[in-house]
């Protein structure tokens, strides 16, 4: 069964809110929402979606932080801004903190879900063009779920494989744990028992990867920060 794709909608306007929370649901979205800013942000970090749909004037919070502080954490959230706003300085700013769209406000209900639309196509288009991975000299195949190794052919998991995907497409940070365990587990942060589970897979993945399992030069760790994936250019 194909999974539905989640949305988070941060609106303080209940009409707005509830109103938009029925026409993603009848398009076939599962739709969580807050109507305040720190219980959106709260959402977004410790949740797993698709797609965040993110009010600017908000209570407690504006749309502007959170996204920055999404941002600090998940370059590859999907954020699209609703915005009374429609001076080009206020869209611009929204863009530069890394909305990936804004729709200004008011909109059309059709407009709205053809930005939508077009903002998961290009996340989903990112996810599968990672169909092999290149990493510490070998070729890993996403989809069959192994690689070749002298002539040996090693096996990974579904989630050995989501990891190093994750990874990989922030190879230029070290990424927590708590991240990965959200991003790549889909489980809520800040649960201490789980990070374990996450160093046991980074232990597996380095038995495959690396020449010598005690010395990892590819995926390295970064002291109190998390784990590094080193991609070759
Ligand atoms: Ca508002």
């Amino acid at each position: 069964m194909i999974r539905k794709l989640c949305i988070l909608l941060v609106e303080d306007e209940e009409a707005i809110r509830t109103g938009l929370i029925d026409v993603l649901v009848f398009h076939g979205y599962d739709v969580d929402s807050a109507a305040t800013g720190p219980d959106g942000l709260k959402k977004a970090l410790t949740g797993k979606f698709d797609l965040i749909l993110l009010d600017i004037m908000l209570p407690g919070m504006d749309g502007y932080e959170i996204c920055n502080r999404i941002r600090a954490e998940d370059r590859n959230q999907p954020i699209i801004m609703l915005t009374a706003k429609t001076s080009d300085d206020e869209i611009v700013k929204g863009l530069k903190l890394g909305a990936d769209d804004y729709v200004p406000k008011p909109f059309s209900i059709q407009e709205l879900v053809l930005r939508i639309e077009a903002v998961l196509r290009r996340s989903q288009a990112g996810q599968e063009m990672a169909r092999s991975l290149h990493v510490g000299g070998l070729d890993i195949d996403t989809e069959n779920l192994s690689a070749r190794k002298d002539g040996e052919e090693i096996a990974f998991t579904k989630r050995e494989i989501g990891v190093l995907s994750y990874l990989a497409q922030n190879s230029d940070r070290a990424v927590s744990r708590e991240e990965l365990l959200s991003k790549v587990w889909g489980y809520a942060r800040n649960l201490d028992i789980e990070t374990r589970t996450v160093d046991i897979h980074i232990a597996k993945l380095r038995r495959k990867i690396e020449t010598d399992n005690k010395t990892p030069e590819w995926l390295v760790t970064v002291r109190g920060a998390g784990y590094r994936l080193i991609v070759e250019r």
